[in-house]
């Protein structure tokens, strides 16, 4: 009788021992994965305080009466006097015609769009300007050989960083 009796108990005991070490095993988890979870929020926090809000923002253009509402304006030419050409980008007065712009994408989807979209050019000269194109404002010029207005439709708006002649723009 008394055997059985200190039986029972040591089973009891190791069963709740058992049951703890699940609890603890659990608990660890749950704290592996919140913090975890911080280091991921924390990082990208930092990414975006340092890196990604320098960003531009990137829109297209083409010389149809939708993208370009002035008549006059729509005379094959940019405001640089330069026949419209593929690589030719829209900018405000703070950089200079003929300057080079270069984007760089930061995210995988902004590195696809530019694959995808522009054909994998990152290289763009400064030719025009724009009554709504303001600071840190670009607006990539799609020819009708480039698919035109569904082209740049298609292109949206889109926020990147900028090199401008090769030194990143704050
Ligand atoms: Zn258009």
């Amino acid at each position: 009788m008394i055997e059985e009796k200190l039986f029972l108990r040591t089973r009891s005991g190791d069963e709740s021992f058992g049951f703890e070490k699940e609890k603890r095993r659990r608990l660890r988890a749950v704290i592996i994965v919140i913090l975890t979870a911080a280091l991921l929020a924390g990082a990208w926090k930092a990414y975006d305080i340092l890196w990604l809000r320098h960003r531009y923002l990137i829109t297209a253009y083409c010389d149809c009466p939708i993208c370009i509402n002035v008549k006059s304006f729509r005379n094959g030419k940019f405001a640089s006097r330069k026949p419209v050409y593929w690589g030719g980008i829209a900018a405000d007065k703070k950089i200079p015609f003929r300057s080079g712009v270069e984007l760089v994408p930061a995210t995988p989807t902004d590195w696809f769009a530019v694959w995808r979209l522009l054909d994998g050019r990152r290289k763009f000269v400064v030719e025009d300007r724009g009554g709504k194109i303001r600071v840190r404002h670009l607006d990539i010029f799609f020819p009708k050989d480039r698919g035109g207005h569904e082209a740049a439709l298609r292109w949206g708006a889109r926020r990147m960083r900028i090199k401008i002649n090769g030194k990143l723009a704050d």
